[in-house]
């Protein structure tokens, strides 16, 4: 037998490495050189022998110090033999192998049954679109459960044969004298049965990558940022997992000439001084449709003019808000001689000249003497008349 063993070689780790370490390396190797694994592999035996024995080593505390202040030839003297056989290192390393087996089920239990994940998206509406239902195309590229085998992985043509790891008892078991290890077959999962054959489709994974194209209705008056969640719309899952959602993001384009606020539509309405004076009724185009709107005599410019019921429909209620225009008032840049003349007539004529609007600036200069006066009246006759 050898005379010399390095018992970190055997294990991969450095010769500083920490119990977490010399545990996670034994279980690696543990997984490959299992007897029930390579069965008939005399090799694979002894290495499922020598790893076994130096974790025995390495993971007891006195018996590493001892190896490694006076390494093989050191052990030996103090009575260490290593294991007999096979059913000995069971026998020792009973809890340790139920804990490495169900930690192994768990992982291959989870690349099994697998909900489908949640995609999300986004999609651009115009102003326009609010007034009605929109359909939308929505293209997406997203992973679906397989036709073929409906995200089973095999050829359902050719169906299930009994597992052969486990005979189809869906666990294993070691039965050494009292001790008894068993756990869930990591072959079938615990189903006691696997696939004969690869569904073709999918090669196992039981989904498949494609392109679909999903149309969807977006009610009226939808706020910017609304977001829909379309059951069952994400991607597929497999193994018997449910398919995600689809998270929908409803965006609204700005509008040119108008805003909205809850379901009120705020804009505004630019109109001449002689229809702000005399009222009047304009018509201006609102979305696929002509609003006529009526102007009151002496309406004031940054008036509000309010359509009842032309606003967005509420999305649930579809009950309507408002139309709100601000008035603007356009006044002439520029007016020919003859129309200077009529304004002048006609602001004599409504007493707009008594008040000397035309001369504010001799007016001003007026007012300003007065003031003047009374301060000084004020400072040299104001303590005499007290
Ligand atoms: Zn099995
Ligand atoms: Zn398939």
């Amino acid at each position: 037998m050898n005379v010399y063993k390095d018992y970190y070689a055997i294990l991969g780790v450095p010769r500083n490495a920490t119990q977490e370490e010399i545990k996670r390396a034994y279980r690696r190797l543990a997984m490959k050189y299992h007897p029930d694994k390579n069965p008939g592999n005399r090799e694979a035996e002894e290495k499922f022998k020598e790893i076994s024995e130096a974790y025995e080593v390495l993971s007891d505390p006195q018996k590493r110090a001892l190896y490694d202040r006076e390494g093989y030839a050191g052990l030996k003297k103090s009575g260490y033999t290593g294991f007999e056989d096979i059913s000995d290192i069971f026998k020792t390393f009973s809890d340790l192998f139920e804990e490495f087996f169900n930690f192994s089920f768990e992982e291959s239990f989870q690349s099994k049954r697998r909900d489908g994940a949640d995609i999300s998206t986004e999609v651009w509406l115009d102003f326009e679109n609010l007034f009605q239902n929109s359909k939308v195309n929505l293209e997406l590229e997203r992973w679906e459960t397989c036709e073929t085998c409906q995200g089973l992985g095999y050829d359902p043509q050719k169906g299930l044969k009994v597992c052969e790891y486990c005979e189809g008892k869906g666990k294993v078991a070691y039965r050494e004298g009292f001790f008894r290890v068993s756990y869930l077959c990591p072959e079938c999962g615990g189903k006691g049965s696997t696939y004969v054959e690869k569904c073709p489709t999918c090669k196992g994974s039981g989904r498949v990558r494609k392109k679909r194209t999903l149309q969807i209705t977006i009610p009226p008056g939808v706020e910017d940022g609304t977001i829909f969640r379309i059951k069952g719309e994400g991607e597929g899952g497999v193994f018997g997992g449910k398919p995600g959602d689809l998270y929908l993001r409803v965006r609204i384009k700005p509008h040119r000439y108008f805003r909205r606020e809850k379901n009120n539509v705020y804009g505004e309405i630019k109109i001449n001084f002689i229809s702000a004076i005399l009222g009047d009724k304009i018509k201006i185009p609102y979305f696929n449709k002509d609003l006529e709107i009526e102007i009151p005599p002496g309406t004031q410019p940054g008036d509000e003019i309010i359509l009842k019921g032309e606003g967005l429909p509420h999305p649930q209620t579809k009950e309507r808000g408002d139309l709100i225009l601000k008035v603007l008032v356009e006044l002439p840049k520029e007016v020919s001689p003859e129309g200077k003349d009529l304004l002048l007539a006609f602001a004599k004529k409504e007493g707009l000249l008594d008040e000397p609007i035309l001369n504010s600036q001799k007016k001003e200069e007026v007012s300003k003497k007065k003031k003047k006066d009374s301060f000084w009246k004020n400072i040299i006759f104001g303590g005499r008349d007290a």
